[in-house]
């Protein structure tokens, strides 16, 4: 038989603002301790309130009561607020009395979980021990020891639990207690100021840390330890102009997104946009919700600006919610059960996009948390269908829902740093600011079927084959490539230096590698080629048609028309034909002469002063490709260095991202955006 945890709420699972220096509740962090704790006992979890105990009313326990009554296990744990443990103790003890059957133990703490130096794990554990050894009856569990419910009071000053004696007085229920929303009791303001000692000794020593003084130097300033409470709160307004949010914080962001399974197809994002919405509304964000396509969500919130008229139109913080599928049988860790090793966290959809996601979303509740003027609004954007083309993600909502929009900027997936990928031995971040073209092509020659002994010129095989040989020539697959005079040069401005010209003045020479390659040329990949006559194919039978598949990759500046053209020209070989099987539109090239792409070059360069950061051209598609003909300055960045060999596990069945990327790239965000919306 199971055991079944009841969650209420109490300091157990406070959050504390670190800003606002205010206590809430967000979930609880029940589960997360038991993964910590590396329990094995078979629990169930349920949470039935998530209060502070002073606010509990009767009818909460009346729940409390009846829930305890309807479940089927025996033994039951309640995390529960230390003020009031005592009353809802009374109050099951009175309507299941041991014959009853069932051993019910209560357990707190002193100090809220999320502080990271919590009793909650310990006192936690302890219940869930005791709960297993102890006859029927009610129970509290604190520090350590067991009590039954009518031998323990509460010394508040203190923060813990004791036995009661013979000088006791007024225990069993019978404490002060406040009406919801009433004045304080002196009780409550005890409390308080065991949870405001708590939250300085908490701090005291990230702050020491900070400032690079000692808490005996603290202690001599203020004189007495008290005085840290002032001091504390002193420091932290100090500090939280300028406070990022802990990696612990992102850490857990990033492992719950990542373990909501979005996988493409299907694609349903429904619960990411539950899991993002939670968050945001809890920072007093609203949100805004669509639906493409039954189970396609799509997550819009806005902060607006805080200048009046706005400096201009809007900043979209654009990710995508959807992930390749992933096979379990390659991978070597559970695709969507996130594991940290050496600092990455391994995960589908670490790298694309949920990683990059999490940065922008931190970002952009700093702005809010923080309260940075805007000059102008930013939106957060996550939407389905990217993996799949984006019809019912980027393209739906341009189509369906632009006045919402119709941003100056969009930042995107797109470009990374990295110290090997781009260049040899320098650290270069591409922010990307244009796409390739896709065309794909379908080939096809016909000719005279005949008897495979009596070879003739009117074999489709052989013509194709030699077409094909001409346009490929040129080395090995890797330095296929065709590269008309117009390469790269921006399709509105053909006075401009192309961004490949950009690109080699900024980077010198590129590392070579398939990325780079694919990025300085308009490539063609042979992909299928199909022939023969019958399944299998007769080996002595000329067939009358023979296809190949190429997806083609142009640079921006070639139009579909003139790379047939080429195409045509090198293949040589007027009779075969050529079909357009599937083309995108014709790349726009953003501009780099803005402000935020210069912000976001400051933020960089400010960590990383030997950084190159160069406008990039990426040879794959991305959901900006959909906002660019709109007039959009659209730069696709995730801000972190990655390893070439990081860069190439998207997709793959070794996806990982350094969580301290993650952590860097919300901080280049938020700098970037406060600095570019002054
Ligand atoms: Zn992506």
């Amino acid at each position: 038989m199971s055991i079944r945890i009841f969650v209420t709420g109490g300091t157990f699972d406070k959050e504390y603002n670190e800003l606002t220096g205010a206590l809430a509740f967000k979930d609880t962090h029940l589960p997360e301790m038991l993964r910590l704790g590396r329990s094995r006992v078979d629990v169930s979890v349920r949470t039935l309130m998530m209060i502070d105990s002073l606010d509990m009313t009767d009818a909460d326990r009346d729940v409390i009561v009846a829930q305890c009554r309807q479940a089927a296990e025996r033994q039951i744990v309640i995390t529960h607020g230390t003020d009031t443990m005592i009353e809802t103790a009374a109050a099951l003890a009175r309507a299941l009395p041991p014959d009853a059957g069932k051993t019910i133990v209560l357990t707190g703490a002193m100090i809220p979980y999320a502080f990271g130096s919590s009793d909650g794990l310990f006192n936690l554990g302890s219940a869930l021990s005791f709960v297993q050894v102890l006859a029927p009856g009610v129970y509290v569990a604190m520090n350590g020891r067991h009590f039954l419910w009518d031998r323990v009071k509460k010394i508040a000053r203190l923060g813990h639990s004791r036995p009661c004696d013979a000088r006791c007085q007024g225990h069993k229920g019978k404490e002060q207690r406040t009406q919801r929303g009433t004045q304080r009791s002196p009780q409550r303001t005890n409390t308080m100021m065991t949870r405001v000692r708590a939250s300085a000794r908490s701090f005291v020593g990230r702050l020491t840390a900070r400032f690079r003084i000692t808490v005996t130097q603290l202690r001599a300033a203020v004189g007495r330890p008290e005085g840290l409470c002032p001091l504390f709160f002193f420091f932290v307004s100090l500090t939280a102009a300028a406070q990022p949010v802990p990696p612990a914080e992102i850490e857990r962001l990033l492992s719950d997104y990542v373990a909501i399974d979005t996988s493409n197809p299907p694609g349903d994002t429904r619960k990411a946009a539950d899991f993002l919405a939670s968050i945001l509304e809890r920072e007093g964000i609203p949100v805004t919700r669509y639906e493409s396509a039954p189970g396609k969500a799509i997550l819009y919130a806005r902060l607006k600006a805080t200048a009046l008229p706005p400096a201009g139109k809007a900043v979209v913080l654009l990710h995508h919610m959807d992930v390749v599928p992933a096979d379990r049988a390659q991978w070597k860790t559970n695709p969507f059960a996130p594991t940290m090793r050496g600092g990455e966290l391994w995960a589908r959809g670490a790298m694309d996009m949920k990683g990059p996601g999490v940065a922008e979303l931190v970002a952009f509740l700093r702005l809010k948390r923080e309260r940075v003027p805007l000059s102008r609004d930013v939106i957060l954007l996550a939407e389905p269908d990217e993996e799949v083309g984006g019809a019912l993600g980027a393209r739906w909502m341009i189509a369906n829902h632009y006045a919402e929009l119709d941003p100056e900027y969009v930042i995107d997936e797109g470009g990374f740093g990295s110290r090997d990928l781009f260049a040899p031995n320098a650290l270069v971040y591409g922010i990307s600011v244009a796409e390739k073209k896709l065309v794909w092509l379908k080939l096809r020659a016909e000719g005279v079927a005949g008897h495979g002994s009596q070879p003739t010129a009117d074999n489709p095989n052989d013509r194709l084959v030699r077409a094909l040989a001409r346009l490929l020539a040129g080395g090995d697959p890797e330095s296929v490539a065709l590269q008309p005079t117009d390469a790269g040069r921006p399709v509105q401005d053909r006075r401009e230096p192309s961004i490949l010209d950009v690109m080699r003045a900024k980077v010198g020479a590129f590392a070579p590698n398939k990325f780079t390659n694919a990025i300085q040329k308009s490539t063609i990949s042979l992909t299928w080629f199909r022939s023969g006559v019958g399944d299998p194919p007769k080996i002595n039978v000329i067939p009358s048609v023979a296809e190949a598949g190429l997806d083609c990759r142009v640079l921006p500046g070639t139009t579909k028309d003139q790379w047939i053209v080429e195409v045509r020209r090198r293949l040589g070989d007027a009779s075969i034909q050529i079909e357009v099987v599937n083309e995108s539109d014709d790349p726009v090239v953003t501009t780099q002469d803005s402000p935020l792409f210069r912000s976001l070059e400051a933020a960089i360069k400010k960590r990383h002063a030997d950084a190159i950061v160069t406008p990039l051209l990426i040879p794959y598609g991305t959901d900006s490709n959909a906002f660019r003909p709109k007039g959009v300055k659209s730069y696709g960045i995730f801000p972190a260095i990655l390893s070439a060999e990081a860069v190439a596990s998207m997709h793959g069945d070794a996806e990982r991202v350094p969580l301290d990327g993650v952590v860097e790239a919300s901080e280049v965000f938020f700098e970037a955006l406060r600095d570019a919306l002054k």
